[in-house]
């Protein structure tokens, strides 16, 4: 077994090579936890963000969908209490300038004493003392930096969701409970970010809010907390490397009544990439109270007004694109030789078939690109000519595309191919005209 670290070096090491993650900048030198998505990393964070939208939005009567900006009225913050809650206790190294959140288990002593070591240079008695820090991304509206114009870059998605609750309530004809779902970027100034793409300063999150009943707020959160692990289950992630982490009182954020969340063994150790919330009536009650605009709901049935509860469900789309490329990954042995494989499954790998020429002459590369030309009108398929056809298939292996389809001398002859599966290298042959509803049946789930 390759040790832990190790692995998490493997994967940053052949997201690169292979076009999964490029470091932002990374001509300059690169910006501090920033990242870049390349051919193949879009292609599968798209398709995790396609599955989600598709399980909430579309297979849902009850749920909408909604496409907030990221620039918000300032108020919205101060609503939600981020511009008072969000804020770290943070200690600066005088000496090498590095910043640690004061409760870094790596500093000896206490911050601000002569006794204190910096963790990044050895140092003692060059931290200070700690100090509050808002994560918020701070800019200006218009041309004047100036007070009054300032605008952050919003934290969480959610917000955008409940203050659009009436917009979509009214215009959709929802009745509760329903939910509204956003999948977009967000911005947190993190100050312990690492570990890769799972703790960046940009990131994308796919958030959607149930709008409920007080008293079904229970069952609510259940049903979604059982509708959340079944569909991680559904991207092919083994159910062994997920568990459910209930928050204490002490974890729990300032607008949740309960909170667990989905973790995943990470190389790193088990950590969080999922949250289900029950926010009670926090974020409704809070922005009636600050825009002085009603917000409570008229049940139509018992003519009973109440501000909804709010169940949430927020995923990282960056995380759970890092847990899927990690639990894919595997190295093996195969015929004396080793090979990295990327096993996503069939609906969220990049690439979902390549198209091969055995070699270069007798007719072949022509039926080839004819079948690639076909192919590529319904999936995103790869034409490879260079090198042996070994080596074509560990490229391919390496980008995780579960089919590899050769045509060689016989296609001309009867017109099949071989198609090479992914994991078990079982070879099939399969007519070329057939293909496309072939792959379709493999492409389901
Ligand atoms: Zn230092």
């Amino acid at each position: 077994m390759p040790s832990a670290d190790n692995v998490m070096e493997k994967l940053v090491s052949l997201a690169k090579r292979r076009g999964f993650v490029f470091q932002s900048s990374e001509i300059y030198g690169g910006l501090g936890s920033v990242w870049d998505y390349g051919p193949l990393g879009v292609e599968l964070k798209k398709n995790i963000k396609e599955r989600w939208w598709r399980s909430m939005v579309h297979e849902r009567e009850d749920i909408e969908g909604l496409d907030a900006a990221i620039l918000m009225h300032p108020k919205v913050w101060e609503a939600s209490g981020h511009l008072a809650g969000f804020t770290d206790p943070l200690v600066d190294c005088k000496h090498c300038k590095n910043r640690f959140r004061a409760d870094d288990p790596r500093i000896k002593g206490t911050p601000g004493q002569p006794d204190a070591q910096c963790p990044a240079c050895g140092s003692r008695g060059t931290l200070t003392a700690p100090r509050l820090f808002n994560l918020m991304f701070k800019t200006f509206l218009g041309p004047v930096e100036e007070a009054a114009a300032v605008v952050y870059l919003r934290p969480e998605t959610a917000q955008g969701i409940y203050v659009n609750y009436l917009n979509v309530l009214q215009s959709s004809r929802q009745k509760i409970p329903f939910g509204i779902a956003q999948i977009g970027k967000a911005f947190r100034n993190e100050i312990t970010p690492g570990n890769f793409t799972f703790r960046t300063r940009e990131f994308e999150q796919m958030e959607m809010q149930f709008f409920v009943k007080p008293g079904t707020d229970r069952e609510w959160f259940e049903f979604w907390r059982n509708q959340r692990m079944q569909w991680l289950v559904g991207l092919g992630v083994r159910p062994e490397k997920l568990r459910w982490h209930q928050h204490t009182p002490d974890e729990l954020a300032h607008y949740a009544k309960e909170a667990y969340d989905i973790q995943y063994e990470f190389p790193f150790g088990w950590q969080e990439f999922e949250g289900i919330h029950n926010r009670s009536d926090f974020d409704l009650s809070r922005h009636q109270e600050y825009s002085g605009k009603k917000l409570d709901y008229l049940d139509p049935a018992t003519n009973e007004r109440f501000v909804p509860y709010v169940v949430e469900t927020s995923a990282g789309a960056d995380r759970t694109a890092l847990v899927v490329m990690l639990d894919a990954y595997a190295e093996e042995e195969v015929g004396g030789e080793k090979r990295v494989v990327m096993r996503f499954h069939p609906t969220l790998a990049p690439v979902k078939a390549a198209v091969f020429p055995l070699v270069n002459k007798d007719g072949m590369p022509e039926l080839a690109r004819r079948l690639y030309d076909d192919l590529r009108r319904h999936y995103n398929v790869f034409y490879d000519d260079g090198g042996s056809i070994g080596r074509r298939y560990r490229r391919q292996d390496e980008a995780g595309t579960p089919f590899g389809i050769t045509i060689d001398g016989q296609s001309s002859a009867d017109g099949t191919v071989t198609v090479r599966d992914r994991d078990t290298l079982g070879q099939e042959r399969v007519a070329a005209e057939r293909l496309v509803s072939y792959l379709e049946g493999k492409l389901q789930g």
